[in-house]
């Protein structure tokens, strides 16, 4: 009899001024980040900007030159990595192929010294907590991609791990077993509550599974957040740049007024910084209007330049009469586009008062 996994006593993390320098350049640049218990944090940036030098560094393979890295109240820096208490899983697998399934499983708690009947219960409960119940005795090598990042998975939690870290596990996956695997890893984490630090360059995968997104650049946070704040309120233009498409409108800041060439904008209300001179335009967000305006659209007139067709959704690339070419999105539905815009063709977008950004231009 096999019994699922149940909610670890998971820990918080706290990340104080870590720094780690390569040559002259910082791959980490004083980070402060806090992960709280049993939440899924995802670091997302583009390649090289810092993400597995973080990873490692709370894993204990890289020592920082300074700061600060606690579990819990229990400063960790020095702590060997072996004695962290974690599990991690990696792109590439990283499993034994000579070995059984449940030997590779094993591995860890074999290292551990616990006894044998032990080992094979907790065994079999790992692998019935990521659906591979049953095929304890199969070779690594007659298993499927997605089946192998699963071991690799049952591996990482079988010792009841109070903080797990995956480094892009999923990226060698084709895209379907990918998103397959995402819904999958994120129920997992609902159920075991396990404190997660995962890795990825993938902004869509990052927006499916987090309960905060920590934005990295040149090993540096630039925002961290949830996924919906990520997306709709980019706190500077790396963000609104990396997660999404968008476009930028410059504007100019004239007493609390944002004046795109003659036009005062509708905006949200707030304060206005002199400095967030960029309108930010989402594909998505802006509507095609025909006809008559409601008083909370800005209005931006253009021409149409393509028409791009993407089955679930047109593109269309419109080049307003500032200069400024933008994409506006429209989904393919029976009704959405009555008529679909042809190259050529004077269009006027609306941008809802709600969905105006203003970001800092640097
Ligand atoms: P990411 O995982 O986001 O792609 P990394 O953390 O691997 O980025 O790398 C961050 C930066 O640190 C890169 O510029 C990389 O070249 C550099 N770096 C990482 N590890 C080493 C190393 N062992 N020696 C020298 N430079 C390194
Ligand atoms: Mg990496």
């Amino acid at each position: 009899m096999t019994e699922p996994m149940k909610k670890a006593a998971s820990l918080p993390i706290t990340i104080q001024g870590l720094t780690k320098r390569y040559g002259g350049s910082f791959a980490l640049d004083h980070v402060d980040l806090n992960v709280c218990s049993g939440e899924f944090l995802t670091l997302l940036g583009p390649s090289g900007s810092g993400k597995t030098t973080l990873l490692m560094a709370i894993a204990g393979f890289t020592r920082p030159d300074s700061g600060s890295l606690r579990f819990g109240d229990t400063e960790t820096i020095r702590t060997p990595p072996h004695k962290r208490d974690l599990g991690m899983v990696f792109q590439s697998y990283a499993l034994f192929p000579h070995m059984t399934v449940a030997a590779n499983v094993a591995f860890s708690l074999k290292l551990r010294k616990i006894p044998q009947n032990e080992i094979r219960q907790r065994v079999e409960n790992a692998l019935e907590t990521v659906q591979l119940g049953g095929y304890g005795e199969r070779g690594i090598t007659q298993l499927s991609g997605g089946q192998r990042q699963r071991v690799a998975l049952a591996r990482a939690i079988v010792f009841e791990p109070r903080i797990l870290l995956m480094d892009e596990p999923l990226s060698a996956l084709d895209k379907k077993l990918r998103e397959h695997m995402q819904i999958e890893l994120r129920r997992l984490h609902e159920k075991l509550g396990i404190t997660t630090v995962y890795v990825t360059h993938d902004q869509r995968e990052a927006l499916t599974m987090s309960d905060r997104i920590a934005v990295i650049n040149k090993g540096r946070v630039m925002q961290i957040d949830g996924p919906r704040e990520i997306y709709e309120r980019p706190a500077n233009k790396f963000v609104a740049d990396f997660i999404g498409d968008s476009t930028f409108l410059p504007v100019t800041i004239s007493g609390g007024d944002a004046l795109y060439g003659q036009t005062v904008l509708k905006l949200e209300a707030g304060p206005r910084n002199a400095r967030n001179n960029l309108l930010m335009l989402r594909p998505e967000r802006l509507q095609i209007v025909a006809g008559q305006a409601c008083d909370d659209l800005n209005i931006f007139t253009g021409t149409v330049k393509g028409v791009i067709y993407q089955g679930d959704s047109y593109l269309l690339h419109v080049a307003l009469a500032g200069g400024v070419e933008v994409c506006v999105r429209g989904a393919n539905q029976r009704d959405a586009m009555v008529v679909i815009p042809q190259s050529g063709m004077a269009i006027s977008l609306g941008l809802h008062r709600e969905d105006t950004v203003l970001i800092c231009d640097e």
